[in-house]
């Protein structure tokens, strides 16, 4: 009889690879070996520098599969003095697993990935358990969730639904689950207008109150109430700068940036409208020249309560004693790719420390995780 796969130890292998994205560091290649002792059909799909991993158990292409999605990838450590534990130590203190990564998301791809290999040995279902794992999510993310998806579009390969294992509990473990997300957006404007004497400013045209008066008008507009999913949208000036450090000079241009976090009341190219719209009035107004450029880094997405939601739901409470709350709050995430899949929810660990020096994750949080993950493909596949 085959042991089963205990999640700590192998978020121990995967933290000791340092994996800073697009580093690979090894991460990649122990969940093939493990993936593939068990039966998977693993690929690695490589693309722009960047390493990712499809994984799958069972026939492709009939009967239902439910897949994983999550990243081996890990943000740098910053301040390397200030961490009290080696980063890539995997060092185990008092209940706490500590290193960069453990708690985003090493943990919850060794949760996932210790959960279907040990599922498919026990019950062999009659589906599919996929595993799409990148390598790159904490990066610019082109060349990573999406280079999986476009791969599995041209080899046929599909998901009925997805489960990503990003951290969505705040501070209690099974607290919060993710049904989607808000969109995000920036956009960076540029006022133009004549450098001159501040003793003389008739003959110059100063940027800088024009700007002032443009990002007022964005920031104090209301964008929304809020929808029945979604929190209110919102939009945070970023910056104003102009580089001038001379106090009798008016400089010729100004700079600012926003960014704006919206909910399904919103389109980005909306946004953009309204953005341009506001420019083009300040420039009327002023006679200077407003220059706007915009990055759009995913529209928001619901996947609305229903079944997938209720599974998960269950299996959480069935775990911790605790109901999750169906949310959509915080940053983007690669279920924003997934969501053009197929139906995609998120669930993972209390993500408190993340990105942060001595990141860390409580050891028998993630054996739950694991029973919750197990928990849902039992009853997906019942
Ligand atoms: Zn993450």
């Amino acid at each position: 009889m085959t042991q089963p796969i205990d999640p700590v130890e192998l978020t121990v292998k995967l933290v000791r690879c340092a994996s800073v994205t697009p580093v690979e560091g090894g991460a990649l290649v122990e969940l093939m070996g493990l993936l593939e002792s068990a039966g998977f059909d693993c690929n690695r799909v490589d693309r722009g520098g960047v390493s990712n991993l499809y994984a799958r158990w069972g026939d492709k292409g009939h009967g239902r599969s439910f897949g994983f999605n999550g990243h081996t990838d890990v943000v740098p450590l910053g301040d390397e003095a200030a961490w009290t534990m080696d980063p890539f130590g995997a060092e185990i203190k008092d209940g706490y697993l500590y290193g960069r990564g453990s708690t985003d998301m090493k943990s919850g791809v060794a949760a996932f990935a210790a959960a279907a290999v040990d599922f498919v040995r026990e019950t062999p279902p009659d589906g599919a358990v996929i595993l799409a794992i990148t390598g790159d999510e904490e990066g610019d993310a082109v060349d990573g969730t999406v280079a999986l998806l476009d791969w599995m579009k041209a080899q046929g390969e599909a998901m009925t639904v997805c489960l990503v294992g990003e951290p969505t509990c705040p501070d209690t473990m099974g607290e919060m689950m993710k049904i989607g997300r808000r969109g995000s957006m920036t956009a960076y404007f540029t006022v133009k207008g004549v450098q001159g004497h501040s003793a003389y400013p008739r003959r110059a045209l100063n940027p800088v109150p024009v700007m002032a008066r443009l990002m007022d008008r964005l920031a104090s507009h209301v964008l929304d109430e809020g929808t029945d999913h979604f929190d209110a949208s919102t939009l945070a000036v970023t910056t104003i700068d102009t580089g001038n450090t001379a106090n009798n000079v008016i400089p010729a241009e100004c700079r600012a940036t926003v960014n704006i976090r919206f909910n399904d009341d919103h389109t980005s190219e909306g946004l953009i409208a309204w953005l341009r719209a506001e420019a083009d009035k300040i420039a009327a107004e002023s006679g200077a020249v407003v220059e706007m450029r915009t990055q759009v880094s995913g529209e928001s997405f619901l996947t609305p309560p229903g079944e997938l939601s209720a599974m998960v739901a269950k299996s959480v409470e069935a775990e911790t004693g605790v109901v999750p709350e169906m949310s959509t709050s915080g940053g983007t995430s690669d279920a924003r790719f997934v969501k053009d899949h197929c139906p995609v929810v998120e669930f993972g660990l209390v993500g408190k420390t993340m990105h942060q020096v001595d990141e860390r994750v409580r050891v028998e949080q993630v054996h739950q995780l694991k029973g919750i993950y197990t928990r849902i493909l039992q009853d997906y596949f019942a």
